[in-house]
């Protein structure tokens, strides 16, 4: 098994929650946080510790100990400004590793230069996969 880490999830939506109950079921610690207190709720029982917060407050980031994690993801996808102010704040922490979900190419170019370590695209990038796997020699399609 992959050696346990420390991950913070920011937004369960579909792709923030697949994340999380992937991460958990290959056994690492999970600390998810969302606004909405019903996703909060949904998750509470297979997570580590799952909070109601709004990912945009510094004094809320800082008191929940966000800085002592090996990995954040910030999986708020609709929201631009939420996800660009939350990768600030948590550069600012100090935080090594933050993986953020992109929704389109000028969003991507601003969290490049805010300092955003890690940037992904999920439907370009699964795009991308399975268009791979399909021209793969190795299927064989009777
Ligand atoms: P998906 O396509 O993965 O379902 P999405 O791209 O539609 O997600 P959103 O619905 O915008 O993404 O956000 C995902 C989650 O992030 C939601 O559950 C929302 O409540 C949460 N969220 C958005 N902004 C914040 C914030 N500032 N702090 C905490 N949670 C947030």
């Amino acid at each position: 098994m992959a050696k346990k880490k420390q991950f913070v999830v920011i937004g369960l939506g579909r792709f923030g929650g697949s994340i999380c109950r992937e991460l958990i079921k290959i056994g690492h610690e999970v600390l998810v946080i969302d606004k909405d207190e019903q996703k909060v709720s949904d998750f509470s029982n297979i997570v580590t510790h799952a909070v109601v917060a709004n990912s945009t407050d510094e004094n809320t980031l800082r008191s929940l100990g966000v800085r002592n994690f090996d990995f954040v993801i910030v999986a708020i996808g609709d929201n631009i400004q939420e996800s660009i102010l939350t990768t600030l704040l948590l550069k600012e922490l100090g935080i090594k590793n933050v993986w953020v979900k992109a929704k389109n190419d000028y969003h991507h170019r601003v969290l490049e230069k805010i300092g955003a370590d890690t940037i992904v695209h999920p439907e370009k990038d699964m795009g991308r996969r399975i268009a791979q796997q399909m021209s793969d020699d190795k299927i064989i399609d009777f």
